[in-house]
């Protein structure tokens, strides 16, 4: 039916961790996006089915539109909600890592998750997964970790017990990470298993009008002024570059979650196969970065050389504790680093499309 692509020891010691641990927490990474809540409320909705007393914690709040998920409104937020986050940790027999490879993604959590005495499991598609859990499902050749704890699922022998939640909720996932599967979704495995998602009478258009075709009159203004004002291309370098301070978001009533996407825009573009998203943020007190690129391009490796990050190579982000300018500084300084770079797939980001 569905590759198994876990261990048969994994998926042994998970099923026995089952048959003795009753509290379960689910942890993902800050700022959470489709897949991390997708995936995060799949595993949930599956062991809540199973009489499992499990909460999804997320460092801080999810962006709107994900809200509609089912059980979206029972995610605590650890900003919002320390305390309650605090206790079900202290109490967890078993927690599980979705959607982050190394501990630091998971923010203020971090602390309370390490020094938990419960045993852990890490199920993702980072590449180089920390060692901080028992158990690693680490693959990151899966396009989400929706995919992944889908398969899970299957592997336990359960996939009759996905039910039309826990589908829409993988479907979420494995949709948001792969841009409506418009990129990193070649994988055949991918619509092999959104046929048997499809059999659990999943409204696929419906998740996607509730994803992509529910932003505020805001964002689509925002995104007007970003494209005709900030967007900065440089055609010779195949790339591109948007930058917005906190004085601009602020002007359009800026809405969390409002930006999500604004980095694939100039991929739009012929020939840009770089595209990088420098976005203030007072609240957090840093410059978030968002970079996407095409085909070869390490996007990835410039959000670890330059930002702090790290990520897919087509699909990556940072953060650097600095001023916006010195934020888009460090983007020339990577640009002018690169243009004068050996590696060959970098080279190609600097040849005529
Ligand atoms: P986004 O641009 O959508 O925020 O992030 C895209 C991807 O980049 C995420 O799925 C994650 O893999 C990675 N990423 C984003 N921010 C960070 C960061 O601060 N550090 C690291 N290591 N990875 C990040
Ligand atoms: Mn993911």
């Amino acid at each position: 039916m569905i590759d198994n692509v876990f261990s048969k020891a994994d998926v042994a010691d998970f099923k026995m961790w089952m048959e003795w641990a009753g509290r379960f927490v689910i942890v993902t990474h800050i700022s959470p996006d489709g897949d991390a809540v997708g995936s995060s409320l799949a595993l949930y909705h599956y062991l809540a089915g199973k009489g499992k007393s499990v909460s999804v914690i997320t460092p801080n709040s999810m962006p709107d539109f994900l809200s509609w998920l089912p059980e979206a409104d029972n995610v605590i937020s650890y900003k919002e909600q320390s305390e309650l986050a605090n206790k079900v940790m202290q109490d967890a027999d078993v927690v599980c890592c979705l959607d982050f490879n190394v501990p630091y993604r998971i923010g203020d959590v971090e602390k309370i998750m390490l020094q938990s005495k419960a045993k852990k499991i890490l199920i993702d598609h980072h590449l180089y997964p920390g060692d901080f859990c028992d158990l690693v499902l680490s693959r990151p050749d899966a396009s989400s970790t929706a995919e992944l704890v889908f398969q899970f699922i299957c592997a336990l022998g359960d996939y009759s017990e996905v039910n039309n939640q826990i589908a829409t909720c993988i479907y979420t996932g494995m949709m948001t990470d792969t841009g409506g599967f418009t990129y990193n979704s070649n994988h055949a495995r991918i619509y092999h298993i959104i046929s048997f998602l499809l059999k659990k009478n999943i409204d696929k258009d419906a998740i996607y009008r509730n994803v992509f075709n529910n932003y505020s009159e805001s964002r689509l203004r925002l995104m007007g002024y970003v494209l005709h004002k900030k967007m900065k291309v440089f055609p010779e370098m195949s790339a591109a570059l948007i930058t917005l301070s906190d004085q601009e978001l602020r002007a359009h009533n800026y809405q969390k979650g409002d930006t999500e996407g604004f980095v694939n825009l100039p991929l739009q573009i012929k020939g840009v196969k770089f595209s990088v998203f420098l976005r203030e943020d007072v609240e957090e007190n840093i410059i978030k970065a968002s970079l996407r690129s095409v085909g070869d391009v390490p996007s990835n490796v410039f959000a670890s050389t330059y930002f702090n990050g790290g990520g897919h190579k087509n699909a990556s982000g940072g953060e650097i504790h600095n001023s916006l300018k010195a934020a888009e500084l460090l983007f020339y300084k990577g640009m002018e680093e690169w243009s004068n770079s050996d590696d060959e797939s970098i080279k190609e980001l600097f040849k005529k499309s």
